[in-house]
């Protein structure tokens, strides 16, 4: 069965989408640790990080650090964090989270 994220790439669920290229997909999390936060999908369907090809996986991070630029420049905030969790869904992403301070980086 496909993923939840399978599903919003294919546009069966509804996404608000940040940025697309080839291989990933940008949007925005349902439910934010801030304004702004993001995630960043490849479009093969991997569970784990550990288990990307390593072309996969620098394409991955490339992209995700472009979209973190732009979200940079676009939500005022000291920083963007970049986070791999992937306990609730099992498909790769990469989390990018606007951050005033500290107190708000609860992942
Ligand atoms: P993780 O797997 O890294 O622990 O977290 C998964 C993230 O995906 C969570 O931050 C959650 O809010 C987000 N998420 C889960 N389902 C959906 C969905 O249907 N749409 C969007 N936009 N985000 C989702």
């Amino acid at each position: 069965m496909a993923s939840i994220f399978t599903k919003i790439i294919n546009g069966d669920i509804p996404s608000y989408k940040i940025a697309e290229d080839d291989d990933n997909y940008a949007f925005l999390d349902i439910n934010p640790n801030s304004k702004g936060h993001t995630l960043c999908v490849p479009k093969k369907e991997v569970d784990k990080i550990m288990d990307l090809d390593e072309e996969s996986y620098t394409k991955l991070m490339a992209f995700s650090r472009k979209v973190g630029l732009a979200i940079e420049k676009a939500v005022p905030c000291k920083r963007v964090g970049m986070s791999v969790i992937g306990l609730e869904v099992p498909h790769v992403h990469v989390h990018l989270i606007p951050l005033q301070s500290m107190a708000n980086a609860t992942f």
